[in-house]
């Protein structure tokens, strides 16, 4: 089994309190932490001096849109339906199965480079997805996209034969049902959607309560909000993952805190599309879980799950104080919370017997000096560039800021933007 021993890393405990420990990484799980690793364990491993290096653990992204780097600055400053409806239906029509795998190189390129191991995709192709992620080493969620305005009724037969044939999972990849919104698939394919992954084991990834038409449409519709809606076609559970969760009233509110739902926030995406700010003081003042995601490409801009960490934090002071959401309980959201939400559940820290992903961040960047607390640094002053290395399931993804194949996958990706965007 591979063996690496990091020494001399920088930790910070549960107490604030900093110190330099080893690591030793067998196979994909982190076996040891202790203050000197003994010759027998660097038996056979890699040595790695960690010296000028903290460890951090890697994020976790809630809700993305892999494919959508491609339509990155292709579209901006208007509303979502009208950014959705005239600009990237139509665009996203053109894409083949081909363009997909380019695009999704450099949403993982991407997502490596910014500390990011693991994703939760809802999109089309989800073969290509699954194809790149193992190659690239990373983890994700891939969502079996349903979306009955968009799908003919033989593509949702397909989705669910596909979901019903898939027996065991990758180490590295999931699949998940995902009913893209209450304003795409229907209260019958909802509940159909949610009977179907309680039987078959699934989780449930959907985008909820994003936009203030959205309620307008679901109440009109349904005469509901699109929380209760979803109750109603009995898919709140602690198996459902919500992305967004920006319009949630006190009863919607108690439903997903009661039903044990991870509200996935967006923030960036949400600011950026004007949609609303999430309430993040009232979701963490009523108890419910709380995880996050960077959304597409083509709404956030980029992939950055720091940006978007540190953005939370932010916006929860201001609604609840400057107390509120610490710099450790906001890299919980964006680390441990969301792996848990996605059914990993021991990842997302770094502690014994956990998979072995994690981040080497410089300790000599500007940003991290000087340093009287770690997770301070890193969540308030730092940025994604102050990561010198990644490690997915104990191996390396990046180090020294490179990743193999890196100007290829930027390449690839330029000609195709540029042909799709002509055609
Ligand atoms: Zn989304």
């Amino acid at each position: 089994m591979a063996k690496i021993a990091l020494k001399s890393v920088t930790l910070q405990g549960k107490n604030a309190e900093i110190r330099q420990k080893d690591i030793l990484i067998e196979g994909n799980r982190f076996v040891r932490i202790c203050e000197s690793l003994a010759p027998q364990d660097l038996d056979g491993a890699e040595v790695v001096d960690c010296s000028r290096f903290a460890v951090l653990p890697a994020f976790y992204n809630g809700h993305t849109h892999a494919a959508m780097t491609l339509l990155r600055g292709y579209a901006d400053d208007m509303p979502l339906q009208k950014w959705l409806q005239e600009y990237i239906w139509p665009f996203e029509a053109k894409l083949c199965g081909d363009d997909i795998e380019i695009a999704c190189r450099l949403a993982v390129l991407e997502m490596i480079k910014s500390g990011t191991v693991f994703f939760a995709d809802m999109y089309w192709h989800r073969e290509r997805t699954i194809k790149v992620v193992e190659e690239m080493g990373i983890r994700a969620s891939v969502g079996v996209t349903f979306a009955e305005s968009l799908m003919s009724p033989e593509a949702i037969e397909k989705n669910f034969e596909f979901l019903a044939a898939h027996t065991g999972e990758s180490e590295r990849v999931r699949l998940a049902v995902a009913p893209h919104s209450v304003y795409t698939v229907g209260e019958n394919m909802l509940k159909r959607c949610a009977e179907f992954a309680r039987a078959e084991g699934y989780g449930v990834h959907i985008h909820l309560s994003e936009t203030l038409q959205e309620l307008k449409d679901c109440e009109k519709q349904y005469g509901c909000s699109p929380v209760r809606l979803l109750d109603r076609a009995g898919m709140l559970d602690e198996n459902l993952a919500a992305a967004h969760c920006v319009h949630l009233s006190d009863s919607d509110l108690k439903a997903l805190v009661d039903s044990g739902t991870t509200a996935v926030l967006n923030p960036c995406s949400n600011l950026k599309l004007a949609s609303g700010i999430p309430p993040i003081d009232r979701l963490l003042n009523a108890g419910a879980k709380v995880a996050m995601g960077t959304d597409g490409a083509s709404s956030n801009n980029n992939l950055d799950m720091h940006e978007e960490m540190k953005l939370a934090a932010l916006l929860a002071k201001v609604q609840g104080g400057a107390e509120t959401l610490p710099a450790r309980e906001v890299l919980d959201m964006a680390t441990v919370n969301t792996a848990r939400a996605y059914g990993i559940a021991d990842a997302g820290e770094i502690r014994e017997g956990a998979l072995a992903d994690c981040l080497l961040v410089r300790l000599d960047d500007e940003r991290m000096t000087p340093c009287h607390d770690l997770v301070s640094n890193w969540v308030y002053a730092a940025d994604s560039n102050c990561i010198d290395s990644v490690i997915c399931n104990g191996k390396f993804v990046m180090r020294g800021r490179h990743v193999d194949g890196e100007e290829e996958i930027k390449e690839a990706a330029r000609a195709c933007a540029k042909r799709l965007a002509n055609s």
